[in-house]
C-alpha cells in the first residue's frame, strides 16, 4: 500500500528543488506525496538556518509532530535542510523522537537512512520492552531542552561532499514539476559573508557538469514544465565541466540550453537565481541582451549602499560596481526588472551608511526586493562585531526602506498599465467565492490575476493588464489561452 510523504519546506528555491529530489528519491519505496499532513505517514521538515531563532521554530514544530507520534500514530519523522546540518546530533538529544536528521548533502542516502531507522527503532523496542515510538520518557518532562537526556534511535547524515548527491539523485522524476521546473545547477558557497551561515550548511562551491543539467532540463521540460529556474546559492558563479572538456560559465551553459531548447518548445523561458554582484561578468551581462527566451527580470542582492558595510560584510564589491552592474544590465535589455536582498542594521551601521541604502536604492528603482533587520548567526564573524545595533533603530531603519521599496514596486507595477503580457499560469487563485479565479506570472515575476472560464495551470495567455497593484497586476485575457506543446508528453 502507497504510504503518503509530507514535506514542509521552508526558506529558498533551494530548498523547494532539494524537496522535490526528496520525493522522487523516495518514490520507489512507495511514498507518494500528500499536502494534507493529517494523512502523512512521514514527515519531512526542510529546514531553513537563514533567520534568527530558526533552530527554534524547528523545535516548536516538531512538538507537533511529537503530539501524534505519543497519539499512537506509526509516523516518521525527518529533519533535512540547513538546520539539519547546523544542530546535527543535539536534534537527536533534544527531540529523541525524530527518526532521521539529513543534511543537504546526504538527499541521495535517504532510502539507507530509512531502513537504518527502522531497524534501529526495531532493536530499541526489542531491547526495551516499556520503550514504543511514541519515546516517552524525557519529552514528557516538559519542552525540549539542552541537558541530560535519554539517547532517541535516531539517525544521522551530515556528511559533506555535494558531487555525491547530484551523482546519485534519481534521473526519473517522479513527481511532475508543474509549469515552473527548478533545476540546481550549483551548490554552496566560498564568498563567506560576514554575516551569512550559507558557506557553513551547504559546504564549498559545486558546479554540477553541464551535460547532467541538460539532461535534466530536458526531462523537466518533456514532464511539462514551460519554465525554467537554473539554481544555486551562487548560481552566476557556476563553473561546471561542459561536454567539450572546457570549463563553461553561466553565460555559456545559458546560451547551450537556448540554443538547444528554445526551438522544441515555443514560450519556453529560463531564468536564474540567485546571482553574486562580483560574478556578473561581461558575458552574463551580454546574455541578457542576446537571448529572448531570458526572462527580463534578475535578483541580484546588494545587501547595503554604503562602502563601509559592504567591507565589514565581506561582500567583495562596492555600490559603484553594482551601479555599473546595473547600467550595463540595462544597457543590454532595457527593460530587465530588478530585484535585490537588503539587510539594515548590520553592526556598526550608521545612520549616514543607512542613507546611502537608501540613495542607491533611489538612483537604482527596484521591481520588487526583501528586506531584512540583521540578525546575529551563531558562528559567523559578525556576531562577534562589537558594535551591534539597537532594536529600535533596526526597526526605524526596515520601516523607511520597506516605503521606498513599495513606492517603486508599485510605481513598476502600475507602469504596465495599458501593455499586453506573455503570462504563465501557476496556480488557482486564493478567492475562495471567485472559483474560476486562477494566478500566473508575467515575465517579470508580477503575479498577474485572472477571471476568465477555461483556464488551466500550464497555460500561456496573453494578458492585457488593466491595474497595477502592490503585489499583483490584473487584467483581460487577450487571445487563445495556449496549452504547451510539452503538456502532451506530461
Ligand atoms: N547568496 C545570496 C547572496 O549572496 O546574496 C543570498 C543568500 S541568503 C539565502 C538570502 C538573503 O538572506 C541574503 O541575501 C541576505 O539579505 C539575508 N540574510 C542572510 N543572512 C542574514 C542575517 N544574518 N541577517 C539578516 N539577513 C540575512
Ligand atoms: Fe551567504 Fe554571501 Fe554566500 Fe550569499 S554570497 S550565500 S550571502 S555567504
Amino acid at each position: 500500500m502507497a504510504r503518503k510523504l509530507y514535506i514542509k519546506t521552508y526558506g529558498c528555491q533551494m530548498n523547494v528543488y532539494d524537496s522535490a529530489r526528496m520525493a522522487d528519491v523516495l518514490a520507489p519505496l512507495g511514498y507518494a506525496k500528500t499536502d494534507s499532513p493529517d494523512d502523512a505517514d512521514m514527515v519531512i521538515l526542510n529546514t531553513c538556518h537563514i533567520r534568527e531563532k530558526a533552530a527554534e521554530k524547528v523545535f516548536s514544530e516538531l512538538g507537533h509532530w511529537r503530539k501524534r507520534k505519543e497519539a499512537g500514530a506509526d509516523l516518521t519523522i525527518a529533519v533535512a535542510g540547513c538546520v539539519a546540518q547546523a544542530e546535527g546530533e543535539e536534534i537527536l538529544n533534544r527531540a529523541p523522537f525524530v527518526d532521521m536528521v539529513v543534511g543537504p548533502q546526504a538527499y541521495h542516502r535517504l532510502p539507507e537512512l530509512l531502513a537504518r531507522a527502522q531497524r534501529k527503532r526495531d532493536a530499541g523496542r526489542e531491547g526495551n520492552p516499556q520503550k514504543n515510538t511514541t519515546q516517552k520518557g524525557p519529552m514528557q518532562k516538559g519542552p525540549m531542552q539542552k541537558g541530560p537526556m535519554q539517547k532517541g534511535l535516531g539517525v544521522l547524515d551530515t556528511a559533506f561532499p555535494p558531487e555525491s548527491k547530484f551523482d546519485h539523485l534519481p534521473e526519473a522524476l517522479a513527481n511532475p514539476p508543474g509549469p515552473v521546473g527548478f533545476l540546481a545547477i550549483q551548490e554552496g558557497c566560498d564568498k563567506f559573508c560576514t554575516f551569512c551561515v550559507v558557506p557553513y550548511t551547504r559546504g564549498a562551491e559545486y558546479s554540477r557538469p553541464a551535460a547532467a543539467i541538460i539532461a535534466e532540463a530536458e526531462r523537466l521540460l518533456e514532464s511539462g514544465a514551460s519554465e525554467i529556474a537554473l539554481l544555486g546559492q551562487n548560481v552566476n558563479a557556476y563553473h561546471g565541466e561542459g561536454p567539450d572538456g572546457q570549463t563553461w560559465s553561466l553565460a555559456r551553459l545559458l546560451r547551450a540550453l537556448s540554443d538547444r531548447f528554445d526551438g522544441k518548445y515555443p514560450g519556453l523561458r529560463w531564468r536564474y537565481t540567485t546571482s553574486h554582484p562580483r560574478e556578473m561578468d561581461a558575458d552574463l551581462i551580454a546574455v541578457h541582451g542576446d537571448l529572448p527566451s531570458l526572462m527580463p527580470f534578475l535578483h541580484l542582492p546588494v545587501q547595503a549602499g554604503s562602502d563601509a558595510v559592504l567591507k565589514a560584510m565581506n561582500r567583495g564589491h562596492d555600490a559603484d560596481l553594482f551601479h555599473r552592474i546595473v547600467a550595463d544590465l540595462r544597457a543590454k535589455r532595457p527593460d530587465i526588472a530588478l530585484s535585490s536582498d537588503f539587510i539594515v542594521g548590520f553592526p556598526g551601521e550608521s545612520d549616514k551608511d543607512f542613507e546611502a541604502t537608501m540613495a542607491l536604492v533611489r538612483a537604482v528603482g527596484f521591481a520588487q526586493a526583501y528586506s531584512f533587520k540583521y540578525s546575529a548567526r551563531p558562528g559567523t564573524p559578525a556576531a562577534l562585531l562589537p558594535n551591534q545595533v539597537s532594536e529600535a533603530v533596526k526597526d526605524a531603519r526596515l520601516q523607511a526602506l520597506l516605503a521606498l521599496l513599495r513606492e517603486q514596486q508599485l510605481a513598476f507595477n502600475a507602469g504596465m498599465q495599458g501593455r499586453v503580457l506573455d503570462v504563465l499560469i501557476d496556480r488557482v487563485g486564493h478567492k475562495q467565492n471567485r472559483p474560476g479565479q486562477m494566478l500566473g506570472r508575467s515575465p517579470y515575476m508580477q503575479s498577474v490575476v485572472l477571471e476568465h472560464p477555461g483556464l488551466e495551470i500550464g497555460m500561456r495567455v496573453a494578458v492585457q493588464i488593466t491595474a497595477g497593484y502592490l503585489t499583483s497586476l490584473a487584467g483581460n485575457v487577450v487571445g487563445t489561452p495556449i496549452l504547451p506543446l510539452n503538456r502532451e508528453a506530461a
